[in-house]
Order: structure tokens, then sequence, then C-alpha cells
């Protein structure tokens, strides 16, 4: 698959970060031109700017082209939804991008299940869509397996690193649980067999760290 042009949605700053920080990085190191956009910039009571300053260094970290943020009111998207899915539709249409990502939509964050679901509809002319994973996603299940590297997950983690209250008070982003995740849970998907032709394909060591981040495929069209 030829990809140039990459568009991520995601619900709050920290989601894309959280889910796909290696594929990002992976990305915009190879050249391709990613667009991210956020519908909320995640406010609390206490800070009506939310995380939106410490969103544009994480996606400046990724080497993300362009970030775009719908600042739409976080918590109560539902009641967003019809707007949210015709701003999205209408960058998809501008942009034209060759691979389109979302979050799963199963999610206990109601934020996160109305962008799943509305971009999906704003990705009707897009040819391929996958999901990614965030911190609430439920029942999810990886059929794509994106292996990175030690230096694409340092990366990440200091994108994370970025949202300093998130990991301080909610415990949203768990560093450790990030980079064991990454390290271990492919094995619970992946016969080892599977892993060691990776291995070679990648040409490591047995001693060197696999690191995945998991993905699911709504649709890929090949020729
Ligand atoms: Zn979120």
């Amino acid at each position: 698959m030829n990809i140039k042009n990459v568009l991520i949605v995601s619900a709050h700053p920290d989601d894309y970060e959280l889910g796909m920080g290696m594929r990002i990085k992976k990305y915009t190191s190879a050249g391709v031109r990613v667009t991210a956009i956020t519908a909320t910039v995640g406010e609390y009571k206490d800070s009506p700017r939310g995380r939106i300053k410490q969103e544009k260094e994480a996606g400046r970290i990724l080497g993300i082209q362009e970030q775009i943020n719908l600042e739409l009111p976080c918590s109560r998207l539902s009641e967003f939804s019809i707007d949210f899915r015709n701003r999205v539709e209408k960058i998809v249409n501008d942009i034209k991008p060759d691979i389109a990502y979302t979050i799963y939509p199963n999610d206990l964050h109601v934020d996160h299940e109305v962008v799943s679901i509305h971009s999906l509809v704003a990705f009707r002319s897009v040819k391929n869509v996958v999901y990614y994973r965030v911190a609430y996603s439920r029942g999810f299940s990886p059929n794509l397996f994106f292996f990175g590297n030690k230096k694409l997950l340092e990366f990440k983690i200091k994108s994370l690193k970025c949202f300093k209250e998130e990991i301080r008070k909610s415990g949203t982003i768990d560093l450790k649980r990030v980079s064991s995740l990454a390290k271990y849970e492919f094995h619970n998907h992946l016969h080892h067999r599977c892993t060691d032709s990776v291995r070679k394909s990648l040409e490591l060591g047995e001693t060197v760290d696999l690191l995945f981040e998991p993905f699911y495929i709504e649709r890929l069209i090949s020729f």
C-alpha cells in the first residue's frame, strides 16, 4: 500500500498519542503527511483551555504536520455529533487521505464512541480505515499489528510526558503500562512462530524487545 497522506481522528488530546504514537512517528519519519483532528481540547472545570498546548507540543514531537482542534465541548460530544461529522467530512474531502484512523467503537467514554461512529460515516470516501485503541476500549482484539522499535517508543513516551496532569492525577496515562503493553501484550494474540518471523524480518536478536501497537481493520482496499 502506497501511503502518502494519513488522517487521524481523536476525541481528546492524548488519545492518538496513547493509541498510535509509534505508528505516527514511523509515518512522519518516512515523510508521510499526517493530519490529526481532535474533537475537544479536553477541558476541565478548573482548566477551560484544557490540554491544547500540551497537544501541540506532543504533536510536534511526533512530527505531525497539521493539527486541527475542533474545540467542541468535552464529555458533551454527543450533543454535537452532527457538527463533528460534517466538519470531519469536509476535512476528508479537502485532504483526501490514503488511510484514516479513528478510535475503536466499543468504549466506556461517550466522547470516544461518538468520535468512532461519526468519523466512520465521515470516512465514507476513504479506501482504508483502521481503528486504534484508547484507554477505555472494550473487547478489543487486534487484527493488525504494528511493530515499532525502541526509538519510536521513546518518542511516544516523550509525547505522552507533555500531559503531566493526566500522568499525575487521573491515571489515564500510565507510562509503565504503555511500555508493558508495547512489550508483552502481543503474546496474547500471536503464536511465537509468528513473532519469530517478525524478529527475522526486522533482523533482531532474541534479546531485543519486540514493541508493538495494536489496530483493528475496518477495511483495507487493494488492487
Ligand atoms: Zn480520550
